[in-house]
C-alpha cells in the first residue's frame, strides 16, 4: 500500500434468519430443501395474494438492535425495492427505505488489545431473493426459488472501517453476536451472513471522505480481504496518477483478484423504491420491546469483560471462553462453584474443549460433572495433589471412574502430596545423603544447587511433597549447613 493514505470502509451486511416461516408469508424458510419446493402463491407474488410480516422477523429486528444499542423506532414502513431478474419473481423485494426500524447503535471489535466502536447507520427488515444456479447446465442458468422470501436483516455501518483486518473483526463479532442471540448462524460459506463491502481511499490528515465504490455480494472473509486490498490499491493508483475515482458497484472475482465494475452508468439500478401499498407501516408498542428486551441473552463483550475484568483471565483465554454462548455459559457456571477461575479456564481449554470438538457435544454431557470438576480444581489450589499428578495420573482414572470423588480416588491412588514434616524432613536428608559432592559445592558458595536438591526431593516423593512446604524445609536445612 502507498504511504500516506487511509482506507475508509463502510459495510452493508445482510442476516439470513433461522425463523421458520418467511417474511411475508407461511412457506417454510429453512435452508435447502428440493428446489422450488418451499414456495406459495405469495412469495411469487401472484395477484390476489396479500403479504402479512412475520412476527419473528420483527422480534428478531429489535432483539438484534437492541444488542447493538440503537434506537427501536416503533413506527416503520414496508417500501417496494423494484427491479427485474430471474430469480425474483415478483419483480420486487420487500424492504425497508424510508424508515427502518433500527436506528443508530454501535458494535465493539477488537483488534489485538484495544477496542473499537463501530457505529451502526440503521438496521431494515427486507427479504431474500431466489438462487441462480449457473453451473449446473453448459447454456441455460437453473432458478430455485425456495429462499426467495426468506427473512433477512440489513445492518448498515457508518464509515468507521480502515482496514480489511477490521472488517473481519467487524464480521466475526457479528456472527458471534447473531449466535449467541440465536437469530441466525451467521455462516458465510452457506450464504446466512453476507455483505456488501463500500471502499474510498484519502489522504491521511484528509477531513473529507474520497469517492466509494461498492463490492457487492462477498460471500467469505478471505475473498472480503482480497477484495478490499484489491480496490483500496486501485483507488490510491488513480489518485497518485491524476485521475479520480468514479462512484461504481463493483464485482470481485476470485479467479484474477482484481474488481470490476457489475454495470454501467447507463444501467445502474433505478430501483424506484415506493411504499408498498400492500403494507401499512409496522407500529410496535413498548410491552413488545420490553418483554424482548427481558429475554435478552448475556452478550458476547460483556462476557469478556466479566472473564478479563472479573475472573482474571488474559485476553486470549477470554476470547476463547466467550466465542460461543453455551461454552460461555458453562464456564460461568463453573466459576459459581469455584474460586480458582484461571485453573478453571485451563481445564475447560485444555481438556473440555477438546472433548466436545471430538464428540460434537454440549459441555453439559462430559462425563465429570461439575461437582466433581470443582472438588478436583480445589484439592490442586490447597496443593493436595500437584498439577501434574491431577492431570496425568487422576484425571484418566477419573474419565474411567467419573462417578467418584476426585479426593477419595486420588487418596486410593496414592496421589495425594503431603506437607507432613516428618515425611519430607527424611526426604531432605536422603537427597543430601546422596550427593555428598554437591552438599560440599553448596557449602563453598554455589547456591544455585537449591534447584537442583529441589527437583530431588519431588523426585524421590513421587510428585507427593507438597512443593510449597517441601520448598521452604529445604532452605532451612541447607541455609543451616
Ligand atoms: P446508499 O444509500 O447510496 O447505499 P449510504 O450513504 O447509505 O448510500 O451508504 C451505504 C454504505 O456506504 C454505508 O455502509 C456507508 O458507511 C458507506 N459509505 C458511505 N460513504 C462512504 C465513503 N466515502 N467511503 C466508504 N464507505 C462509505
Ligand atoms: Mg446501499
Amino acid at each position: 500500500m502507498v504511504q500516506g493514505y487511509e482506507t475508509v470502509i463502510g459495510l452493508e451486511v445482510h442476516l439470513q434468519l433461522n425463523t421458520r416461516s418467511k417474511a411475508f408469508c407461511a412457506d417454510d424458510a429453512s435452508f435447502g430443501g428440493a428446489p422450488n419446493t418451499r414456495v406459495s402463491a405469495i412469495s411469487l407474488g401472484h395477484p390476489g395474494t396479500l403479504p402479512m410480516p412475520n412476527r419473528a422477523h420483527v422480534a428478531y429486528a429489535v432483539r438484534l438492535g437492541l444488542a447493538l444499542g440503537c434506537h427501536i423506532n416503533l413506527v416503520s414502513t414496508f417500501d417496494r425495492k423494484n427491479y427485474f431478474y430471474a430469480d425474483l419473481p415478483k419483480g420486487y423485494q420487500i424492504t425497508q427505505d424510508k424508515q427502518p426500524i433500527c436506528s443508530g447503535g454501535a458494535l465493539d471489535i477488537r483488534i489485538g488489545s484495544g477496542v473499537r466502536k463501530v457505529r451502526i447507520h440503521h438496521i431494515h427488515i427486507e427479504e431474500d431473493a431466489g438462487k441462480s444456479i449457473h453451473d449446473q447446465l453448459p447454456d441455460a442458468s437453473l432458478i430455485d426459488l425456495n429462499r426467495a422470501g426468506v427473512p433477512l436483516l440489513e445492518i448498515v455501518t457508518e464509515p468507521d472501517l480502515r482496514s480489511a483486518e477490521e472488517v473481519d473483526a467487524f464480521m466475526s463479532a457479528m456472527r458471534r453476536l447473531a449466535r449467541y442471540l440465536d437469530i441466525s448462524d451467521g455462516n458465510m460459506e452457506q450464504g446466512s451472513m453476507r455483505c456488501d463491502v463500500n471502499v474510498s481511499v484519502r489522504r491521511r490528515g484528509q477531513h473529507t471522505y474520497g469517492t466509494r465504490c461498492e463490492i457487492k455480494n462477498l460471500n467469505s472473509m478471505r475473498f472480503a480481504r482480497r477484495a478490499i486490498e484489491y480496490e483500496a490499491g486501485r483507488q490510491i493508483a488513480l489518485v497518485e496518477s491524476g485521475q479520480v475515482v468514479e462512484q461504481n458497484t463493483l464485482h470481485f472475482d476470485p479467479q484474477t483478484g482484481t474488481t470490476s465494475p457489475l454495470r454501467s452508468k447507463e444501467e445502474a439500478h433505478d430501483y424506484r423504491y415506493f411504499p408498498d401499498p400492500d403494507l401499512p407501516p409496522l407500529v410496535l408498542d413498548t410491552a413488545f420491546i420490553e418483554s424482548i428486551r427481558s429475554q435478552m441473552p448475556p452478550l458476547p463483550e460483556e462476557v469478556y469483560r466479566r472473564f478479563t475484568e472479573e475472573y482474571g483471565l488474559s485476553n486470549y483465554d477470554a476470547a476463547l471462553l466467550a466465542e460461543e454462548k453455551s461454552v460461555a455459559l458453562y464456564f460461568i457456571e463453573l466459576c459459581q462453584h469455584t474460586p480458582h477461575t484461571k485453573a478453571a479456564a485451563n481445564l475447560v481449554i485444555n481438556k473440555l474443549l477438546p472433548w466436545r470438538d471430538e464428540n460434537q457435544a454440549d459441555l453439559h454431557s462430559f462425563p465429570i460433572g461439575l461437582p466433581a470438576l470443582t472438588e478436583l480444581l480445589q484439592l490442586i489450589a490447597d496443593n493436595q495433589i500437584s498439577n501434574s499428578a491431577a492431570y496425568q495420573r487422576l484425571w484418566p482414572a477419573l474419565l474411567v471412574e467419573p462417578g467418584q470423588s476426585p479426593a477419595a480416588l486420588a487418596q486410593s491412588m496414592d496421589l495425594l502430596q503431603t506437607s507432613d514434616a516428618e515425611f519430607i524432613i527424611a526426604l531432605i536428608d536422603q537427597v543430601l545423603a546422596a550427593h555428598p559432592g554437591k552438599v560440599s559445592e553448596f557449602r563453598k558458595g554455589k547456591k544455585g544447587l537449591q534447584g537442583f536438591f529441589m527437583g530431588e526431593l519431588m523426585r524421590l516423593s513421587q510428585g507427593k511433597a507438597d512443593p510449597k512446604t517441601a520448598t521452604a524445609m529445604l532452605l532451612q536445612k541447607l541455609q543451616a549447613l
